[in-house]
């Protein structure tokens, strides 16, 4: 080993985008692993992206740094978007309140740098959860503290979750950050109620993190609640719905200082030019580009009911793009599914084995029906 190197780093298994080896040749692969859109933007919106790289990108110029017009955007889509499903009570948010990454991994960072780093305290997370958050703490010498959850429906171990707050409140390492997922990744479900009033009765020096890279597949949101509570930031992304995964897009909305901080603790030019212009025009198009929302739910509704019918299968109900599962009585569960998600690799579908289950993306029509044959025939040959 380097000895100039950190032992802990050297240790780290780092997240791993697609685990486990080749692709099998000859097949339809279909990309069920990492819960983004089926559908790429539409031909015509691409076009308009390549003349506007054309006629309005200089290559030679750094990008624009403080995101100006896409802070706007996003603001008066936060605005818009919680009005909609609120019954037209509107969320206020200020450009000021947002701050953009490079994928909402770069603000997970960010935030981490923000309150954490330099033995300032630890994070909280439920597992099964998010991978990031505990991988980039890691990264930087972070602490995480893990509670559970119910493995009836996933919810937060409540008194778990307390007590490790109580317990660490007074060492000279107090968690500093709660991070959750609304809804939950890899298990789909939303915050219940008591799991939102716990969030909402945290004391104001623990920062509290949503993240909503579902939001537009579970129309839930807390944006509306953030005027409220300045201990409260939350995360959203490009990523899924608005199908700009390639460009690598995310936001936080946050109180104006936490925002200020996460601008000032971010690389001066995060974002490359096109990547701006892409987000910006996903915003513009952006009731073409979530119009295919609504397929893909009733799809998701299908894709579970058909899997359900399947024997072996045990499948939760789920608020995102997503299904979570896992195999019924297993001698050994975590090696039969690894055995099923390499069966299915075989015959070219991808999905991945995490957080001690299965998690399905739901793809277009075509590849959701390969799922189910695909995976009938994976169960058959246990
Ligand atoms: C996919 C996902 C993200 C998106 O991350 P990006 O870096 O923006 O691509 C964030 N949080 C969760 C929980 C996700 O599942």
């Amino acid at each position: 080993m380097l000895e100039f190197l950190r032992p802990d780093l050297v240790q780290l298994v780092a997240y791993q985008a697609h685990p486990g080896g080749e692709l099998p040749a000859g097949v339809t692969v279909d990309h069920l692993d990492t819960n983004e859109c089926p559908y790429q933007l539409p031909e015509s919106l691409k076009e308009k992206l390549a003349l506007t790289y054309q006629s309005a990108i200089e290559t030679n110029r750094y990008p624009g740094g403080d995101h100006t017009l896409l802070k706007q955007a996003i603001a008066q889509y936060a605005n818009e978007s919680c009005s909609a499903i609120a019954n037209g009570t509107a969320a206020v948010i200020a450009p000021e309140q947002v701050s953009v990454g490079n994928g909402s991994d770069e603000l997970i960072r960010s935030i981490l740098i923000a309150t954490c780093l330099g033995n300032r305290g630890r994070i909280l997370v439920a597992q099964p959860t998010f991978g990031m958050y505990g991988i980039l703490a890691k990264t930087l010498g972070i602490p995480v503290e893990t509670v559970g959850r119910s493995p009836k429906n996933f919810e937060i171990d409540l008194d778990a979750a307390r007590q490790a707050i109580a317990q660490a409140a007074d060492g000279d390492s107090p968690v500093r950050v709660v991070w959750v997922v609304h809804p939950n990744s890899p298990t789909a479900n939303a915050l219940t109620t008591a799991e939102l009033n716990w969030l909402r009765g945290l004391p104001r020096n623990i920062l509290v993190v949503i993240d909503e890279a579902y939001f537009e597949f579970s129309r839930r949101t807390v944006v509306g609640e953030l005027a409220a509570r300045p201990n409260w930031v939350l995360l959203r992304t490009f990523s899924k719905a608005f199908r700009l995964a390639a460009h690598r897009v995310g936001y936080a909305i946050a109180h104006p200082e936490l925002a200020t901080i996460l601008e000032k603790v971010r690389l001066p030019y995060n974002l490359p030019s096109f990547t701006q212009a892409a987000a910006l025009a996903a915003l513009t198009h952006r009731r073409e580009l979530l119009s295919s929302i609504p397929e893909i739910l009733t799809e998701r509704d299908r894709l579970l009911q058909q899997l359900r019918a399947l024997p072996g299968l045990e499948l939760w109900d789920s608020q995102a793009n997503f299904l979570y599962g896992r195999l019924k009585q297993a001698v050994d569960p975590e090696l039969a599914m690894a055995e099923l998600v390499d069966r299915l690799k075989q015959q070219g579908t991808l999905i991945r084995h995490t957080g001690g289950g299965l998690r399905i993306t739901v793809g277009s029509p075509a590849e959701n029906a390969r799922t189910v044959d695909r995976m009938r025939s994976a169960l058959a040959a246990r």
